[in-house]
């Protein structure tokens, strides 16, 4: 009898492939575990065993595994199922899904080791220098790494050693697997098994009264011991003893301590738990909570819609609080973990230890603590809040998901794929663990307001704030009128100059949303009318006053600001546009007195950016915050009065079917900064279109009336929600092989499915770090099934794939969300 496995390798590909193994390791292997394999000519890979089986495969000859991995499955069969879910809807690899489900540690590479080829005759007076530096080394040790040989060499680019000392056939390369993931491991101390007795300690200490700083040392530990009856780190018995660690290590070698290391989690959270602060609800949040529950008995997905600064996040605490009880697994899923150091400390207050954060900025090995913690079901790891890569932890007992902020854009990932919308792929988990699930948002997307009517999600509701503040009162500007009037200030209207005035003079604080970062978006020679545009997209560069740079946002090219016109030479250069950098700016010279701070990616870079601003703004150590829309998420602050949008246009001529739904909900969620406690805030929403339907329903907040109006429109031009849509870009360096395989495509595509086939089009940039873009669109009416059209575009993709010149065009797919 013949054992094989099939697995799953970290890469595009259509199929599993099937390995030979032992009869041996066939008994020990079981699917989610992890083996090494090799693949294509030299490569070796972690890939992942999804079943085992006697068939030897039809059209290659199994190879044989490199070694087993793991004792135990890392996967569990019902994460297998849901990227098998996933892969399917967004159209890609399962093996995609793997490589960016686990924690990037759990897929070995392999790695280059360098070996002296013993057979070789080596004479040294023919080696360079560096050469025989390598070549030395390998006299001490049989293998060296190619980090080892940068060192060795004090030099970054190695690659010319390597190839001479290969031509010489001097050195051979290996390919070899490693290990990224280590435990870490904290020292301890204890004394010496001899002097455990009374007697035997009482002559320790005598036999040290000349040494007085070691027996200080020695009484320490012995009393830190008697305290708390657990191991004592040598930090903490530095601490303690005021010794140094050459005291300690003086002991340690006589054999009076003893050292000892135990692994411990990198993230660990000290604080108690204090399940009593958790907040009573008021009357609203109560009628919520139940309206939940009861959803919950049928076993419905249920939409919490509501007002900013109603209190959900409490309402959301009942939940976990319950889910806890019954000693199950709860996911709070948000939309970028980066700005969420408020809530965060808010829930580790209620659950202590309970609570584990999966977040991007960790880095691999806390990653993979996180999720060892989750596949053991310890209990630090009952509560898990990420963003949307926290739904891939190996969960056994799933009982609560909450997916806050369900609107927001950035739960989709957009590359690489796969292009999941975390929102939707938590409800199909959810589903697979036979866990609740709670969607929330002030203002929630078209497409689960929409399954709220229709009935297929459940609905709760709370349409006031906490503690009755009022909403804030919403103004609207007409910018084109005031510049007309001559009343503008820079970019600032009398009205927002004078709330700005009257807030500062309150001693309360004010935050000015402008999306866009930088100086200003163009810089123009007013003579000749040229703009500097980014030598590898087609934009124009971004003005950078504080750094006197201009910048592309698209792949990070960046030149010095020049004095004059690189076309013409005048030195008549100007600006166009603004960003939040002119409008610090020009508050800084219309309010010198204030202090304001800037809140965007320029700023907030580094693993605690975002966390010093929000923490000094909340501790009113400035009075004005200006930001992009890092402003609009979640954030509670107690002392904002005025929230100022200096311009809202740019967000509703955005050319996208979702552009006004975004429009409202960033501005409804600025808004709702504002008066979070008692004294009703105010906005100012500045535009040069104060009469267009999105900001009056801002402004009335009409949410209700939004949603009506966007979902007639969406019909009309058959659009989501009861249409589907793909989209499928093409991606290339040449721009005319990419417009011939775009239209290609595109033509066997309309062959197939007729006018549903939208394109090929330009997207609004065109080329980004030199690759030529062209989108095709699909929309997939109602009543019409979606698994069979997206089979019919993957075997058009196959054709596509067989025409020669086109194999190097990119294809990609995105689902729904666009
Ligand atoms: P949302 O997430 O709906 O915008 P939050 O949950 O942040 O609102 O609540 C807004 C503010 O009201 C928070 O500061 C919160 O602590 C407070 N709050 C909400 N519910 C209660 C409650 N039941 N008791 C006391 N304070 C509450
Ligand atoms: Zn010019
Ligand atoms: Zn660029």
């Amino acid at each position: 009898m013949q054992y094989f496995i099939d697995v799953i390798l970290p890469i595009p590909l259509e199929k599993l492939f099937t390995y030979s193994v032992s009869k041996s390791e066939a008994e020990l292997l079981r699917p989610g575990m992890r083996v090494g394999v090799p693949f294509g000519k030299s490569k070796i890979y972690t890939a992942l065993v999804y079943r085992s089986h006697n068939k030897p495969p039809q059209v290659y000859k199994a190879k044989e595994i490199h070694r087993i991995l793991d004792d135990y499955p890392i996967v569990k069969g019902i994460q297998l199922k849901h990227w098998k879910w996933i892969a399917e809807y967004y159209m890609c690899t399962v093996g995609e899904v793997f490589r960016s489900a686990v924690p990037g540690a759990f897929l070995l590479e392999s790695e280059t080791l360098i070996l002296r080829n013993l057979r070789a005759e080596v004479d040294e007076a023919n080696l360079a220098d560096d050469e025989f530096l390598v070549f030395e080394a390998l006299q001490h040790q049989s293998t060296l790494k190619v980090h080892e040989v940068s060192s060795i060499i004090d030099r970054k680019n190695i690659l010319p050693v390597l190839n001479r000392l290969l031509e010489k056939n001097i050195i051979l390369l290996k390919e070899e697997m490693y290990e990224q993931y280590r435990p870490k491991l904290v020292r301890y101390v204890k004394l010496g098994v001899e002097y455990l007795s009374e007697e035997k300690l009482e002559s320790l200490l005598e036999s040290l009264t000349r040494a007085p700083k070691q027996s200080q040392v020695v009484l320490s530990l012995f009393q830190l011991q008697a305290v708390h009856k657990k191991p004592i780190k040598i930090s903490e018995l530095e601490q303690a003893s005021g010794g140094s660690k050459a005291v300690i290590k003086a002991l340690v070698d006589k054999g009076i301590l003893e050292e000892y290391f135990i692994r411990t989690d990198r993230v660990n959270y000290e604080g108690e738990a204090d399940h009593l602060s958790i907040k009573a609800l008021n009357l609203y949040q109560q009628k919520a909570l139940d309206d939940i529950s009861q959803n919950f008995e049928n076993k419905k997905v249920t939409l919490l819609h509501g007002v900013t600064s109603s209190g959900k996040t409490e309402v959301y605490v009942k939940l976990i609080e319950k889910c806890v009880r019954l000693g199950r697994q709860a996911l709070y899923l948000l939309p970028e973990i980066a700005l969420t150091t408020q809530l965060i400390s808010r829930l580790q207050e209620y659950f202590g230890e309970k609570i584990s954060v999966y977040h991007s900025k960790y880095n691999i090995q806390e990653r993979v603590e996180v999720w060892n913690n989750v596949l053991l079901e310890k209990q630090k790891a009952q509560i898990v809040i990420g963003a949307r890569s926290a739904l891939f932890l190996p969960y056994s007992n799933l009982g609560l998901i909450i997916v806050d902020e369900e609107h927001e854009g950035s739960f989709k990932q957009f590359d690489p794929a796969p292009r999941y919308h975390a929102r939707d792929a938590a409800i199909v988990l959810a589903n697979l663990h036979n866990s609740n699930i709670v969607l929330g948002s002030a203002t929630p997307s078209i497409e689960s307001f929409n399954n709220a009517k229709i009935g297929k999600y459940g609905y709760a509701e709370i349409k006031r704030r906490y503690g009755n503040v009022l909403m804030p009162e919403i103004e609207l500007v007409d910018i084109k009128e005031q510049t007309r009037k001559r009343r503008m200030k820079g970019h600032f209207s009398e009205r927002l100059l004078e709330e700005i005035q009257e807030t500062l003079e309150a001693g309360e604080q004010i935050i000015l949303f402008q999306n866009r970062r930088g100086y200003a978006p163009i810089v123009e020679c007013t003579t000749c009318g040229h703009s500097p545009q980014c030598p590898n997209c087609d934009v124009s560069l971004t003005y950078h006053q504080y750094k006197k740079q201009l910048r592309c946002h698209y792949c990070g090219y960046h030149m010095a600001l020049q004095e004059s016109c690189q076309a013409c030479g005048s030195p008549t250069l100007d600006t166009k546009g603004f960003g939040t950098e002119q409008v610090e700016k020009e508050l800084e010279a219309l309010f010198p007195e204030a202090k304001t701070w800037r809140m965007d990616l320029d700023t907030t870079r580094g693993k605690h950016g975002y966390e010093k601003i929000i923490t000094a703004f909340e501790q009113q150590e400035m009075d004005i915050l200006v930001g992009t829309q890092m402003l609009t998420k979640g954030l509670d602050f107690r002392n904002v009065r005025l929230v100022g949008i200096m311009n809202a246009d740019s967000l509703l001529n955005f050319p996208d079917y979702r552009a006004h739904e975004r429009c409202f909900q960033l501005l409804t969620q600025v808004a709702g900064r504002a008066g979070r406690t008692k004294k009703r805030g105010k906005v100012i929403i500045q535009s040069y279109n104060p009469y267009h339907q999105i900001l009056k329903q801002v402004s009335t907040n009409d949410y209700e009336g939004m949603f009506k109006e966007q979902l007639y429109e969406r019909e009309q031009y058959k659009y989501p929600p009861n249409n589907r849509i793909v989209k499928i870009t093409f991606k290339h360096k040449e721009y005319n092989r990419l417009n011939e395989a775009a239209e290609w495509f595109a033509k066997a595509l309309q062959n197939a499915l007729g006018g549903n086939v939208l394109g090929p089009e330009y997207p609004p940039v065109a080329r980004i770090r030199n690759q030529y873009l062209k989108n095709v669109l699909i929309k997939i009416p109602t009543g019409k099934s979606a698994v069979k059209i997206k089979l019919t575009i993957k075997r058009i993709e196959k054709s596509f794939d067989a025409v020669s010149q086109y194999r190097s065009v990119r294809v990609i797919y995105n689902v729904d969300h666009i």
